[in-house]
């Protein structure tokens, strides 16, 4: 998950100060540096690292029960399971049903990570957290049409939604800053996802219209600038059929 985004996640949402994000900031590096000698992240990977939901909630356990963790958070008047507990709020969407649009408050430029792995690959993605907070955040309603209902997942006990890149992931090279970003993940119902990857264009473009129009101005934010007809343009060549 984004750094950038658990900061204006504390300040936006949870209405702290800076100077009280910072202090979470150097708990996450505190964390990093515990999960480093545990062996539970490579190289120069720090708990933002991790954007695997059931991942995040391993780790919460293991530290939470390892002695060293443990001795260190009370020497550290308890900062470090405090700011893990904050991140873990964020990253389960704690308060954000407190506004209309939570994610829109949280939206800002993300800096390509070329290090990391491509996530191309969009299914299965319902447990990554960018994801699932994605679909918290829209209220596990279909973005297309609000009234298409799913069925309920065994997994997750919430209605059944996926999460699409509206700018197709495998188009970052023309952008210079990241498309995995809240602004262009979209929830859509399984027959919308798949009208977007199998359907034919003319099918295709009023859903893609639509989409486009409810989230240029969020794109902007993001740093994403694109009109909507290069957007239909260069969607249509590139979205993969799976
Ligand atoms: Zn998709
Ligand atoms: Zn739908």
């Amino acid at each position: 998950m984004q750094q950038e985004y658990f900061e204006r996640y504390l300040v936006e949402i949870r209405k702290k100060k800076a100077s009280t994000a910072r202090h979470y900031q150097e708990s996450m590096r505190k964390i990093s540096q515990v999960l480093h000698q545990l062996g539970y992240l490579e190289f120069e990977e720090t708990l933002y690292d991790i954007d695997s939901y059931y991942d995040l909630k391993r780790i919460e356990d293991i530290l939470k029960s390892n002695q060293e963790f443990i001795d260190l958070d009370e020497r550290g008047n308890r900062m470090y399971t405090a700011g893990l507990h904050r991140y873990m709020e964020f990253v389960e969407g704690q308060k954000f049903d407190a506004v209309p649009n939570p994610l829109s408050l949280i939206d800002c430029p993300i800096p390509i990570h070329y290090n990391k792995k491509v996530y191309a690959k969009e299914v299965p993605s319902r447990d990554r957290v960018i994801v699932r907070q994605v679909l918290l955040s829209e209220k596990f309603l279909c973005e297309s049409n609000t009234s298409h209902s799913t069925f309920t997942s065994r997994k997750y006990r919430t209605p059944y939604m996926e999460g699409h890149h509206l700018i197709p992931m495998n188009l970052q090279a023309h952008f210079n800053v990241s498309l995995d970003v809240y602004a262009n993940i979209i929830s859509l119902c399984p027959t919308c996802h798949r009208l977007l990857h199998n359907g034919i264009r003319q099918e295709q473009k009023p859903v893609l219209k639509r989409l486009f129009d409810e989230r240029q101005d969020r794109l902007v934010e993001s740093g994403i600038r694109l009109g909507k007809n290069e957007f239909l343009e260069i969607v249509a060549e590139s979205v993969k059929v799976i």
